[in-house]
């Protein structure tokens, strides 16, 4: 968000300033950019994952480098056994009593954090 404010003499707009200063710090805190960039890539199923990559021509095969099998995006979040970003999902989802499905997880905000902690590779 960028904002411009003229310069007046008075208080108000040194007060909006302020305003909206702690209110870009705690957006910041909240919610850093590069977590809702990681979680819309994997909504929308363009990021680099072996699928994907294979459909753009980035990859040779599209398959997991671990299991052999198709890295989709619900294979790297709940079925790849090798991936530590799935084991660490499929834990939060037991602990928070959800069902492990690709749409539950991604649209849960409290799986948000553990799927940006535990990426071990550029998404
Ligand atoms: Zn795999």
């Amino acid at each position: 968000m960028t904002l411009v404010f003229r310069r007046r003499t008075g208080h108000k707009y040194s007060y909006l300033l302020t305003y909206y200063r702690s209110i870009q710090r705690i957006e910041f805190f909240i919610n850093p950019r590069h977590k809702d960039v990681v979680l819309t890539r994997l909504r929308l199923g363009k990021c680099c994952i072996n699928a994907y990559l294979h459909q753009i021509g980035k990859h040779p095969n599209g398959l997991c480098n671990s299991c052999n099998k198709p890295e989709t995006i619900t294979h790297f979040l709940l079925e790849c056994p090798h991936n530590e970003t799935c084991s660490a999902v499929l834990a939060g989802c037991n602990s928070l009593g959800l069902s492990p499905t690709i749409d539950i997880v991604l649209s849960d905000s409290r799986q948000y954090n553990i799927i940006t902690s535990t990426l071990s590779r550029k998404i």
